[in-house]
């Protein structure tokens, strides 16, 4: 038996969240240490694929995601024109009735849906804290916070983002993020009735694209090449994103034209991380972007992170040792976040030399269908 009965989860982001519900669901009790007081999201749109949406279906959460976010079944490839080149992405739906292709939703609402479920699923959260010291020994693991108190637990799990501080105690010789040369442009703008699934913007100078999340609204992504990392003044977004948009038509060119301060736009250079084996360390172990953070090309990061959430769960419930239960887990997750992380990465790479549009296309979907393996 793992023995596990008390969960101490630093970070409440995505992975943290969904580590508490499925924990509960194993009659596991854990507690959310999160440094945000007000554990405030920012207000972007975010793409969930199929796969997420199956992991968030093995949460209990897909029929909530599916009324306050946007579900659809077919991504359309557009040229820079807005013309459709290839109608749909996927034919059918390969992960099961029941599993939409794709979906959007908005930041602040996915954490909302999640939220709510840490705290009805009796998880404790303990907002304005963060850990300054893990202590270990063979019982347990004890945490000191940043209000002097001290949190015991069997397991500490360090789901506290790319930027993660448990990842710095546990390997402090572990490689630190790293700029990819892309940034991320996002905005939020009302969705009109035609838009019914993604559309992918392929030949023009950017890759942009668009994606409903909810019945009223959509956001549009844009990838732009940065190597020097400016930065970008947030009164000038309106004005930076429509000139990245120029030559597009189609329901980019709308959006660009209808670009306003109250458009919520968005911007964040992209940056990697990904952790060699092993990812736990005693009894401490990381979740998430603390352990293999991607760039949004595969738009899959939130999906790993609720999958790490729900496979480690599962090895904590098992009647392994521990410490083979967290070997178990690095093993089960790494290889499939290396890909992602990799992929994403490469991705970006071939955007940003302008390769062949196939080239990228067939990436895409070489790494989309292994993300359909079951986990
Ligand atoms: C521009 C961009 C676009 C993206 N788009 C997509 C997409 O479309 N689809 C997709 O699936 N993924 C996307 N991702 C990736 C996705 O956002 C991440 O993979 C996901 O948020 C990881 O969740 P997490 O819980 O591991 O980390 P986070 O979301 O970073 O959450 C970490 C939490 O820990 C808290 N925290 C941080 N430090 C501490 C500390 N020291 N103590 C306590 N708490 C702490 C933070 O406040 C936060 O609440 C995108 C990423 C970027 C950068």
């Amino acid at each position: 038996m793992t023995n596990v009965h008390r969960v101490l989860i630093v970070g409440g982001g995505i992975a943290g969240m969904s580590l508490a519900i499925a924990l509960s669901r194993k009659g596991i009790a854990s507690e959310i240490i999160e440094a945000d007081p007000d554990w405030r999201i920012y207000g972007a749109g975010i793409t969930i694929t199929g796969p997420t949406l199956r992991a968030f279906e093995t949460l209990g959460l897909l029929d909530r995601i599916e009324a306050e976010g946007f579900c659809y079944d077919i991504t359309r490839i557009c040229d820079a024109d807005g013309r459709v080149i290839i109608p749909s992405r996927v034919a059918g739906r390969p992960l099961g009735a029941r599993i939409p292709n794709s979906g959007g939703i908005m930041r602040p609402v996915l954490h909302k849906i999640l939220s709510e479920a840490t705290r009805a699923c009796g998880a404790q959260v303990r907002l304005g804290v963060t850990v300054v010291a893990i202590g270990q020994n063979g019982q347990g693991v004890s945490a000191t916070l940043t209000d002097g108190s001290e949190a015991a637990a069997d397991l500490v799990v360090g789901a506290d983002g790319i930027h993660s501080c448990v990842r710095v105690m546990l390997f402090p010789d572990a490689p630190v993020p790293v700029l990819t040369g892309q940034g991320c442009w996002r905005a939020v703008v009302p969705r009109p009735p035609e838009i019914e699934g993604a559309q992918v913007y392929v030949g023009g100078p950017v890759k942009a694209g668009i994606v409903p999340v909810s019945q009223d609204e959509m956001y549009l992504f844009l990838l732009q090449h940065v190597p020097d990392n400016p930065r970008m003044p947030e009164e000038r977004f309106p004005e930076l994103l429509a000139a990245l948009l120029i030559g597009f038509g189609g329901a980019l060119g709308a959006i660009r034209d209808g670009l306003s301060p109250a458009s919520r736009i968005n911007y964040r250079p992209l940056e990697k991380l990904l952790l060699p084996p092993p990812w736990h360390h005693g009894r401490a172990i990381l979740i998430g972007d603390a352990a293999h953070a991607t760039t949004p090309h595969l738009a899959s990061g939130a999906g790993l992170a609720v999958e790490d959430a729900l496979v480690l769960a599962d090895l904590l419930a098992s009647d392994r040792p521990l410490k083979d239960a967290l070997a178990a887990f690095t093993a089960r997750r790494y290889e499939r976040c290396r890909m992602v992380v990799e992929n994403s990465v490469r991705l970006g790479e071939l955007e940003m030399r302008l390769a062949p549009g196939e080239e990228q296309a067939e990436l895409q979907r070489a790494s989309m269908l292994a993300l359909n393996a079951a986990i």
